[in-house]
């Protein structure tokens, strides 16, 4: 029984994550820590569609790293086609990932950080969430789990990207383990917490990070042959991600996986993503 609680949700397929989409308003912000139990992101605001296009409902991707830029490096190329299409796009990120630069303090880079993120976010067209956790100290907890549920609750996503379940760092299987079982959390109505339940998350989607590669499988692949060269410009914008820090090419090794997931499904460039064992069942009346 626990695993139907866990998904009380149509997790995703290729055809219904991404495709058409309705017009929303988007903006971008900073958030304090503290003003994660308040309202982060202006509602949407939905344009008519064009008479001739079939009714989609307007989509809100929430994409929820451990550290500022995992989530910019593995899925940015996907968001900023999102939020080109009119989605709306928002980025939490439980740490600053401050902890990663040997020449600074952990203030003085968190601090660089933070400018970063901004800075790659409004180049993404994504709004920004800071969650309270420190770099190497997300907490495996009740109160994280709980912290996360409201903020998706309050965010109201659609689809949701997070870090895979395996990891050799600790926080990105945690915060992975923390984003499961808060959705089960955000959809609970018994469970009070400061929004109300929120259960329309259509897709929960595992990004493909070289530090969570333990039995990662790619099986959703979205083309981003047209965002490619924006991302770049875009998350190269952290110091880190050019190899300035700790030596690791990380824009160079996304530009590359893209090359490498795109070749094998005929799309020029993708980024793929990994999905639970119920997202990959099919149902079928005959045999196509
Ligand atoms: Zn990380």
């Amino acid at each position: 029984m626990r695993a139907l609680l866990r998904w009380p949700f149509f997790l995703g397929c290729l055809s219904a994550g991404f495709g058409f989409s309705a017009g929303n308003a988007l903006a971008q912000s900073g958030r304090a820590p503290s003003a994660a139990a308040s309202p982060a992101v202006a509602a949407p605001s939905v344009a008519a569609p064009a008479p001739a296009a079939p009714a989609v409902a307007a989509r809100t991707i929430l994409a929820i790293g451990a550290h500022a830029g995992d989530m910019e490096l593995t899925t940015g190329a996907v968001l900023l086609a999102a939020a080109q299409r009119g989605d709306r796009v928002v980025i939490l990120h439980l740490t600053l990932g401050e902890g990663g630069n040997p020449r600074l303090t952990p203030d003085e880079y968190g601090a660089q950080k933070r400018r970063e993120t901004l800075a790659v976010a409004k180049a993404l067209g994504a709004e920004v969430m800071f969650g309270p956790y420190r770099d190497g100290e997300i907490p495996n907890d009740e109160a994280a789990r709980r912290y996360v549920a409201d903020v998706i609750r309050q965010v109201k996503p659609t689809q949701l990207f997070t870090h895979w379940k395996e990891s050799l760092h600790k926080d990105h299987w945690i915060t992975s383990a923390i984003v499961q079982e808060a959705v089960l959390l955000a959809a609970l109505p018994g469970v009070q917490l400061a929004h109300p339940a929120h259960r329309g998350i259509r897709a929960l989607w595992y990004a493909d990070n070289w530090e969570d590669a333990t039995n990662f499988t790619p099986f959703v692949f979205v083309k981003v042959a047209d965002t490619l060269d924006a991302w770049r410009a875009a998350v190269a914008q952290y110091e880190f991600a050019r190899g300035a820090i700790a030596g690791f090419p990380y824009v160079d090794y996304y530009t590359a996986l893209a090359t490498v997931r795109g070749a094998v499904v005929y799309k020029g460039k993708a980024v793929a993503f990994a999905v639970e064992p119920e997202a990959r069942r099919r149902v079928l009346d005959a045999l196509p």
